[in-house]
């Protein structure tokens, strides 16, 4: 009996041994298959959060550094400096559409200068070479885009005719207007007529002070030059190629230069024979970039910046 005990411990212990160990691999796969299970579920979760994580949070970072780079530019026009409440703005649009059809009236000698020099009441303008538009109507055009502008800024807007359909007012009449107004600036719209080849580009003309009436404002007249110039430049309008200096002219011959007692200047916008200018010169849209060009620099001027 008592080997058949001990063959049955033998057993009983092989059976133990055996039941242990299966018990602890057991374990082993259970702690082996969490392990698994919970790294496959953080590749899960960091799989999708990475791309998520770093691409919009990168973009949205570049989109504002963009902007942050982006942004002084426009926050350096502030709206306060801009304002041209309690100013008077003479705006003149050369010529008058009526013109043409009455030549003998426009050309009656008028007062033109400080020493006794005459000119004729006014002329017809010039026009594309396609006849397509004229002056007038082009200056009668940037006029209309340019006084809304310049009323939203908050100034008294005066305008020398009300229509691109009559006749006149002469040039002398048109000085007449802006002093009588005690307007803070003169501004003539005109284009050119140049037939040179290849001409083409806009000029400033501010009076010299050989025919003026009040040579005080030549100084003022030549700083409103400037502004305008300059913010027709920054508008990417280029300076004339064939007349005055860097879109500057000085001149003593035009008599609503001559005749004006405030700041005056009479911009010449482009050439109208030159093709390629006629054509910018029809587009609205190019016109709108002058309209906002001349309310830029009436806007420098009188805040002396
Ligand atoms: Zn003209």
């Amino acid at each position: 009996m008592s080997w058949k005990l001990a063959v049955l411990g033998v057993v009983v212990c092989a059976m133990t041994a055996l039941v242990v160990r299966l018990a602890l691999g057991g374990s082993d796969q259970t702690k082996s298959g969490t392990t698994e299970i919970v790294r496959v579920r953080e590749t899960e979760t960091r799989a999708p959060a990475e791309p998520i994580r770093v691409s919009p949070p990168s973009s949205a970072s570049d989109s504002g550094a963009e902007k942050a780079r982006s942004r002084p530019p426009v926050t350096r026009k502030p709206r306060p400096r801009l304002s041209l409440a309690g100013k008077t703005i003479s705006v003149d649009p050369g010529h008058n559409g009526g013109n043409f059809t009455h030549i003998e009236e426009i050309d009656r000698p008028v007062p033109a200068g400080a020493n006794g020099t005459t000119k004729p009441c006014n002329t017809t303008g010039t026009e594309t070479n396609d006849g397509s538009l004229t002056e007038a109507q082009f200056n009668w055009d940037v006029a209309q885009d340019l006084v809304p502008r310049l009323e939203h800024l908050g100034a008294t807007v005066v305008l020398t005719r009300d229509s691109n359909d009559g006749v006149g007012p002469c040039v002398n009449e048109r000085a007449e207007i802006a002093n009588h107004a005690h307007a803070d600036v003169a501004l003539s719209i005109h284009a050119d007529g140049n037939l040179a080849v290849g001409a083409h580009g806009f000029d400033v003309i501010h009076p010299s002070t050989a025919e003026m009436v009040a040579p005080q404002q030549a100084g003022p007249s030549l700083k409103l030059a400037e502004a305008e110039r300059d913010a027709l430049v920054g508008a990417g309008i280029p300076p004339a190629n064939y007349v005055g200096q860097d879109g500057l002219d000085e001149r003593s011959d035009l008599a609503g230069l001559n005749l004006a007692e405030v700041p005056a200047v009479l911009v010449e916008l482009g050439n109208m024979r030159d093709e390629g200018e006629a054509a910018k010169l029809e587009d609205p849209a190019y016109r709108h970039d002058l309209a906002d060009a001349l309310a830029a620099g009436i806007v420098s001027f009188l805040h002396g910046s």
